[in-house]
């Protein structure tokens, strides 16, 4: 963020200032900065940052000022981002299948020198794009479905154990350095899924005899949503688990581990503040819905946090459970679960939903005209976690 871009006190400034009525992001990147800074601490390695969890400008800035350095990127516009904002800061290209001219610019025009593949194809597209100069080829590895993620991202990329040596052993052949990385699933519940994938690691190396020079965890770490849920367990248990991967496989000390976090960096550190448009019996028509920050809350069945903001007088003390329509004008825009909320909620409220930090503007369409795009910074301590009435 510029140094003279407003910080507001709070929400309700927020609501006073604007009495906007169009769904406004309110980021308190002091928060960011401490997740940032507490995730770096404890990790026993390097943290990379997902962009595409949340490419806003404002975020990445929130990021680099608590010291992340280090990109994961998975397209062009992102490594252009990342290498445009912050001369200084790394990309690295972490998609396994990627377009041959997009290779060849993120090689030449950005200087990236390490790529992710699954496949010998994609390998053989990398080695012909570049000059091989500095290359390191990071091989992903196919993990098992873990408990509680909410997306299984090793369903659709990641080599078994056999073809992921294989692709070790052609890169080193070629004269490439060599990493592993993994991705467990988002949201992971199970702490235990990062030792068996180190684990599956540790058979990789053996069975190819390649020593990597990298081996990346990947993200997954989660957020902690709504009250109904039980807590997920603590981010050092995540880390114990990784810190005793590493040592059961006896990975070469000089090596570099890294991991790609994005939900839990940035979940908890935004709130998005939506207007009630009208409200019909127990139907709020507020003006953001699942085309716009609310996807996931169909797609990973994530139940958000929400409260009500008014300026103008008290709210009732009861609470009616609501069921939130979006704006567009297919009727699948409705949330999923109902929200508890005052009993009175009229047109002209506002309803702030907490923790819609991760795949939230980074998967909004535009769809019917509709698109949340405005983001401003907030300066308080929002309650811990949970605030249903
Ligand atoms: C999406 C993604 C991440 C970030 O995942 P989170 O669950 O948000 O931590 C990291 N690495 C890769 C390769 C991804 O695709």
């Amino acid at each position: 963020m510029a140094k003279d871009e407003k910080t507001f006190r709070s929400v309700v400034e927020v609501a006073q200032t604007l009495t906007p009525s169009y769904p406004v992001y309110c980021l308190r990147p002091h928060l960011l900065r401490r997740n940032a800074k507490r995730f770096m601490t404890l990790f026993p390695g390097t943290v990379l940052y997902a962009v595409k969890c949340n490419p806003h400008p404002m975020v990445l800035r929130a990021l680099y000022d608590a010291g992340i350095r280090h990109f994961d990127t998975a397209s062009l516009p992102e490594i252009a981002l990342v290498s445009e904002t912050f001369p200084d800061a790394h990309a690295y290209f972490m998609h396994p299948i990627k377009g041959r001219a997009v290779i060849r610019s993120a090689y030449t025009v950005y200087g990236v020198r390490h790529y992710v593949v699954d496949h010998p194809d994609e390998l053989r597209k990398v080695l012909e794009e570049t000059d091989r100069e500095g290359l390191v080829i990071v091989v992903r590895i196919t993990t098992p479905p873990a408990k509680g993620t909410l997306y299984h991202l090793a369903a659709k990329f990641g080599a078994p154990v056999e073809l992921a040596a294989e692709l070790a052993k052609e890169a080193k052949k070629q004269g490439c350095k060599v990493g592993f990385c993994f991705h467990v699933g988002s949201q992971c519940l199970d702490p235990g899924a990062y030792r068996i994938a180190l684990d599956l690691v540790g058979e990789v190396i053996e069975r190819s005899g390649v020593e990597p020079v990298v081996v990346d965890v990947g993200g997954g770490f989660p957020a902690h949503y709504a009250d109904t849920d039980p807590p997920p367990p603590p981010l050092e248990a995540y880390m114990d688990e990784i810190r005793a991967g590493v040592k059961a496989i006896r990975l070469q000390p000089d090596i570099d581990l890294w991991c790609e976090p994005g939900r839990a960096l940035v979940a908890a550190a935004c709130s998005l503040l939506t207007q009630v448009q009208l409200r019909k019996d127990d139907r709020l028509y507020i003006n953001d819905g699942i085309y716009g920050s609310l996807s996931e809350t169909v797609q990973a069945k994530i139940e958000l946090p929400a409260r009500l903001v008014r300026l103008d007088g008290p709210v009732a003390n009861e609470a009616t459970g609501y069921l939130l329509n979006g704006p567009t004008c297919d009727s699948l825009d409705v949330l999923p679960t109902r929200y508890q909320l005052p009993a009175d909620a009229r047109e002209g409220d506002w309803v702030e939903i907490d923790q819609i930090g991760a795949y939230s503007n980074a998967n909004a369409t535009h769809f019917n005209g509709f698109h949340p795009e405005t983001y401003v910074a907030v300066g308080d301590e929002p309650p811990a976690v949970v605030r249903r009435l």
